[in-house]
């Protein structure tokens, strides 16, 4: 492959397009005339409030953010958000969670230091392994919200379908698809992500949040940079911003713009996942761990049933030049992580591979 790169299937921080690097290179020491990178430049400047705003209009753009929703990038990643949603969207202290994996139980605990956390459906009896059915769910009429995970990364589900929320504002945390197929911003009251998982470098959250939801009646104790109206009030720039990944996320939305939005992304993603489930379900050596109507499209664990045979294969796809696919530790076996950036090809390559190794090591 050009420059000697591999496949890389990392959950996250994960592969980028080819292109936006190649840009970002070009860019490196001079940005557009200014005479230095934006790495060194003032996050007060004409030129970086510039590369801010674009990034806010790109964004909008390809997600058809309504004018009632705020856009904000927050430092901290998609873990500070665990935190910083109960304490800005508590009114009543009651919050509903669903619990799909890893990450919406991490959340749902952090969740538990603001108020009284209800666990309204888990598939935790068979390891997250499924998507509950969640259109009839014990909301409580005091819920502030109803929280879900998207698409649990560590285990490789998607809702199919949105929750019934009766009424009641949806909070997601889409880190690990966000940007993969269009999304209806108004189903939503929250949408979060850090965009290292499907946009760009770590340590920086997006947060799209409907306008009323920014109070400032909130508990005057909150630190200053956890509130929501902080950074909604000053441009995401109450402090100084990841300006380096805000950057990079603008490089992103315009090459996803250019190459068709996130409809033509949503095609690309499942004819990639497709191409790797269709050998799951043929394979007798290696089977998907997610029941077929949950499967994500963007990160696919499979298993051969032993432990050893998995590490095997692991180091094995390793030296063939296809990285990163050894599975989280609460599922084991491998996982394939296929964002936007990763090409067809290297599913396909990677397939082949995992063909011949069935047949020779049968
Ligand atoms: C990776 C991930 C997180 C945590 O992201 P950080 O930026 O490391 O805090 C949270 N939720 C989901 C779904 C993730 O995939």
């Amino acid at each position: 492959m050009k420059y000697d790169r591999v496949y890389n299937f990392s959950a996250g921080p994960a592969t980028m397009p080819v292109e936006v690097l190649e840009e970002i290179r070009d860019e490196m020491l001079n940005y557009k005339g200014s005479g230095m990178c934006v790495m060194e430049m003032s996050h007060r400047s004409k030129v970086f409030q510039q590369i801010i705003d674009e990034a806010e209009a790109d964004l909008r753009t390809l997600m058809g953010i309504p004018d009632n929703y705020k856009v904000l990038f927050i430092q901290g990643g998609a873990t500070l958000e665990f935190a910083m949603i109960p304490m800005n969207l508590c009114k009543n202290g009651v919050f509903d969670y669903i619990v799909t994996g890893n990450w919406s139980k991490k959340a749902a605990t952090e969740a538990k230091k603001y108020g009284k956390v209800n666990v309204i459906a888990s598939s935790e009896d068979k390891n997250y392994s499924y998507i509950p059915d969640c259109s009839d769910l014990p909301i409580d009429d005091d819920a502030d919200y109803v929280y879900i995970c998207e698409n649990e990364t560590i285990h490789g589900t998607t809702y199919p379908v949105l929750p019934n929320t009766k009424g009641k504002i949806l909070v997601s945390d889409q880190s690990s698809m966000f940007l993969s197929k269009p999304c209806n911003v108004s189903d939503y009251g929250l949408i979060y992500g850090g965009v290292q998982k499907n946009v760009g470098p770590a340590g920086l959250a997006i947060v799209i949040i409907r306008e009323d939801l920014i109070r400032e009646d909130i508990d005057p104790k909150i630190p200053v940079y956890l509130r929501f109206d902080t950074h909604a009030n000053n441009g995401s720039m109450y402090n100084t911003p990841n300006c380096w990944a805000i950057y990079v996320c603008g490089k992103v939305f315009k090459y996803l713009l250019k190459n068709g939005g996130l409809e033509a992304m949503a095609k690309r993603n499942e004819d990639k996942a497709k191409v790797m489930y269709d050998f799951l379900d043929s394979s007798k050596m290696f089977k998907g761990t997610v029941v077929k109507k949950d499967r994500s499209l963007m990160n696919i664990p499979f298993v051969t049933g032993d432990k050893d045979k998995d590490a095997a294969v692991v180091a094995a796809t390793k030296a063939a030049g296809f990285d990163n696919l050894k599975g989280h530790k609460s599922v084991g076996g491998l996982r394939a992580s296929i964002y936007n950036a990763m090409p067809k090809e290297g599913v396909e390559a990677l397939v082949e591979f995992l063909k011949k190794y069935e047949a020779e090591n049968a």
